[in-house]
Parts: C-alpha cells; structure tokens; sequence
C-alpha cells in the first residue's frame, strides 16, 4: 500500500509551495489508493510558532485535501506530532551509536567556532565537522572510553552525532531527477541528538517515516542535499530495504523567473502566496491569502496542480477528482516553475464563470451595503449577467453596482461625442414610450429601441453606447437591453431624464 505525508514544521504560515506539496503527495495517494497522513515536525522549539499548526489544518480544509491521518484524526500510528514522540528518538540514536554509527560529541560552542575560524584560515570552502576534522575535536572517537563515560555520568552537555564515512559515493534513485549522487566528502558529521534531549529534522524524520511505513517521500527540491544523509541513515539502521522512493518537486520560481519565490515576494508584486490571511502572533505583521482575496479553492487548487505539473494535453480545468485520476509523477518537470498569477486569476474566473447563479447571488447580497435591499431573483438574474466580466466574487458589487445606484458621473467626453441633438430627441421617444409598452423586458425594449431609430433615420451603433452611458455611467457591460430589463421601467425613465437634463 502507497503511504506518504506531509510533514511540515509549524514555523509559520504555510507558503504556496508548501500546500503545493501537500497536493501532490494526496493526489499521489489517491491515484494510488493509498494513504496520505500528516505529521508535524516541531522538534525546533525555538522556532515554534503558536497558531502555525491549526493554520495548516485549516489551509489542506480549504483546498479539500482530506488526510487519513494526523494529530487530529489519529492513526495507527499516533502520535503524529514529534513533540510527543520524543521519548522514543534517542533509542534510535542509541541504537547508531551502539553499532559504531554514531558517537557523543562534547564539543562547546567556542570550541566548534574555533575550529571554524582555524579551517577559514586555512582557506576551506566549508568548514565542517566531518571524517577528516573530528579527530581534533572532543568526541567518543577521540577520548579515551572512561573520560566519555565519567563525562556522560556527570551530565555534561553532548550531543550525539553521525558518523559519516570518509570516502564513498552516496546515490540515491530520484523518481523526478534521476540518479543524484554525492561523495561522502561533501556530507558532514549531522547532529542527530541535540543537547537538550530533541532530535534533529533529519533522525527524526527518518525514524518516523520507517516507523509510519511511508513508501513514498514527495517533499520540496530544498530537500534533496539531505536526502543522501538521509540514505546513510537508512543503511545504518538497517533499513535500506523498505526505504522510501524519493521524489523532489521543482522549485516555484518568482514571476520574472529570477530565484526563488518568496514569502515576501507577494506583499512586493501584489499577490497573496499564503492560502490564508496571516497575522504573525509575534511581529504583528500581516499576509493575505488567497482565500481572502477571493480565490475559489478549487480554482486555487487547479491552478496549484499546475505549477510544476501537466498533463500532457490541452485540458486546463480539472476537479479534484480529475486530478486524481490524471496525475503521475512521471509528469512533473525537473526545471523550475514560473509563478504567474494572471493564470490564478484565468482559473478563478472559469471557476466562478461555471458555478451556479443562485450560488454566486449569496456573493452579491451579502456585499450590498446598509439600505440597499434586493431580492434573490433579481441578485440571480444581475450575477448571471455580470459573471463573464469578474475575476472574484466581491467583484460583483463593485460592478454591478450601477443596478442598485444611478449614475451620478457620466464621461463626458465620451457622452457628448455620441450624444447628437438627433439622438437626443430619439431618446425622449424612446423615454415617453416605454411607458406604452405591454410588456417590459429585454426583448420588447429592444423592438421598440429599434423602431426609434428607424423612425429618426439613425443607426444602432450612433446611439447605443451614450445611452450605455446614460443608464450605467460607463462604458462597457453586458447586454445593455438585459441591464434595461433588470433595472426596470421607472428607474430607466429615470436614468433618461436626468442624463437628458
Ligand atoms: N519538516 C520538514 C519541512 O518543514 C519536512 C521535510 C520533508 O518532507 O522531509 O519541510
């Protein structure tokens, strides 16, 4: 069975690219029939932001990515938050040390900057703690076995790290990028045990995903320089024959393709990156989501599939269950993905363009503001008019809002242009006869309209857009009959006297 997860760290507000990961892991899952489960990596206290872990809950609700497990669903094999899985890491990094895998290190923060500073000065790129340097420092490699063991019964603070060899090829299979290889040279000494008792990301992670059974690692191209630390891990516990397949999504680049895209780079260009509006518990600061800003979540998330995947034809529009359906790994990209968020948009608006009126109507009533009063069949009938021309459902008011309120402003240059003395008295004729006619709706505005004109010898095109402007105060919009039927006899009236005036 295909089992895979999300496993973010509640350091803040998940990013774009992070609920991008959960979608592929769940439409992976799902394609599979397998399970998707959630854990939270929030062995980092000192990173430990309040209100982070119910924000990620609450971003995969709106997307519709539904787990199987997590802390709030439990599981099989609860806990799925690391903090309470503590007791259990350090049997695991006992275990490494045991076989020779891993070893205490006592070195101080000074100590570890002075080598630091002694491998500057002798012009190395990257200074580490690895197979050539530890034999200078503190370590159980170094110390005699009875000045470890008197140090380790006298508490002094250690942590525990592993052991990497000296020189061999790490390779791993990466089912997106291939065969990624790396000599051990390059691969330093990672603390496994902190000094403080928690784990680090990297035993943690592993040693959950053995213990959760996880066949399938589909997780962020920042990850892949640890995943051959990672093979190392699993070779020493001796679990290199269930270890996952790795897959490593491409980087989401910003708009322009230069570098990475930032949590900072929507507040920059104008565009939310964050699924959800954001205030920082700490700083105070502000993030909007896209959510807010009027997103449809399952627009977002056909535009979200998109951002590193295709599926190899021309259909754009995929529901979820679509998506499902379609999606492989084999059909995601190697190279980095350009942001655009005029595509977000082209997909809010087919989303919004295909719900139904009566849906859209709530959007509309709920936006009028205090006084202003419209029944659901005229709210209806106005969205269904309106839908082609907005990008998010608070647009409607702001568009439509020439239905409820006159027009105060014309523009005047474009009115007097069209606004001919000919057509002028044509539109008093038109004004004056509506009132004779049997029946008032976008048909019967338009015969009579057309009978005006022919009477006054004008054509459709001479008159039709300053009467737009009469009656709208702009220059664009729907049928302008369908306005007419929807605003209504007296109020049309209206509108052609003052505007005649
Ligand atoms: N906790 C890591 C993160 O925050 C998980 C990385 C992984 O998927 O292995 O992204």
């Amino acid at each position: 069975e295909v089992r895979v997860r999300f496993a973010p760290s509640p350091t803040g507000p998940l990013h774009i690219g992070g609920v991008r990961t959960a979608l592929y892991n769940y439409l992976f899952a799902k394609k599979m029939g397998g399970k998707m489960l959630l854990r939270i990596e929030d062995t980092d206290q000192t990173r430990f932001v309040p209100g982070a872990e119910q924000y990620i809950f609450d971003s995969l609700e709106w997307c519709g990515i539904k787990l199987d497990e997590s802390p709030v669903h439990g599981g099989p094999h609860a806990p799925y938050r690391q903090s309470e899985r503590k007791p259990m890491y350090m049997d695991y990094a006992l275990q490494l040390v045991n076989a020779g895998h891993a070893y205490y290190a006592f070195d101080t923060a000074e100590e570890l900057e002075e080598m630091r500073e002694r491998l500057k000065a002798a012009k190395v790129a990257t200074p580490q703690y690895n197979a050539i340097t530890r034999a200078t420092m503190k370590n159980s490699l170094t110390l005699p076995e009875d000045e470890v063991k008197r140090r380790l019964e006298s508490g002094d603070p250690y942590v525990i790290r592993l052991k990497v060899p000296r020189k061999e090829e790490v390779r791993l299979k990466d089912m997106i990028r291939g065969w990624v290889m790396v000599h051990s040279s390059a691969i330093d000494d990672k603390v496994l045990m902190k000094s403080d008792g928690m784990p680090t990301y990297h035993l943690a992670n592993i040693v959950d995903d053995h213990l959760m059974e996880i066949t399938h690692v589909i997780r962020g191209e920042e990850w892949l320089p640890s995943a051959p630390l990672h093979v190392l891990l699993y070779r020493y516990f001796g679990w290199e024959d269930t270890m996952p397949e790795f897959a490593h999504l491409p980087l989401l680049l910003k708009p322009d393709g230069n570098g990475k895209l930032s949590k900072r780079d929507g507040d920059k260009l104008g565009f939310p990156v964050f699924p959800l509006n954001w205030v920082d518990p700490v700083s105070g600061e502000k993030s909007s989501g896209y959510r807010e800003a009027g997103y449809m979540p399952d627009g977002f998330v056909n535009f979200l599939a998109f951002l590193g995947w295709n599926p190899g034809t021309q259909q754009e529009i995929f529901s979820m269950e679509e998506l499902i359906e379609a999606f492989s790994i084999e059909r995601i990209g190697k190279s980095g993905t350009r942001f655009d968020i005029q595509k977000a948009r082209w997909y809010n608006e087919q989303y919004l363009r295909a719900k139904p009126d009566a849906e859209l109507a709530q959007y509309l009533l709920r936006a009028l503001p205090d006084g202003i009063t419209c029944s659901e069949e005229r709210a209806e009938k106005i969205v269904g008019l309106m839908k082609e021309r907005v990008t998010f459902p608070q647009d409607f008011w702001k568009e439509a809002a020439y239905f409820f309120v006159a027009p105060t402003q014309y523009n005047e240059q474009v009115a007097a242009k069209k606004w001919s003395a000919a057509a002028a008295g044509a539109f008093e004729q038109f004004r004056n006869e509506l009132a004779s006619l049997p029946e008032f709706n976008a048909d019967s505005v338009k015969a009579l309209l057309l009978q005006i004109l022919e009477r006054n010898g004008l054509k459709i095109g001479q008159v039709m857009q300053a009467l737009r402007i009469a009656l709208t105060g702009v220059e664009a919009g729907p049928d302008l009959m369908a306005i007419i039927e929807i605003i209504g006899r007296e109020e049309t009236e209206n509108r052609i006297d003052a505007a005649l005036t």
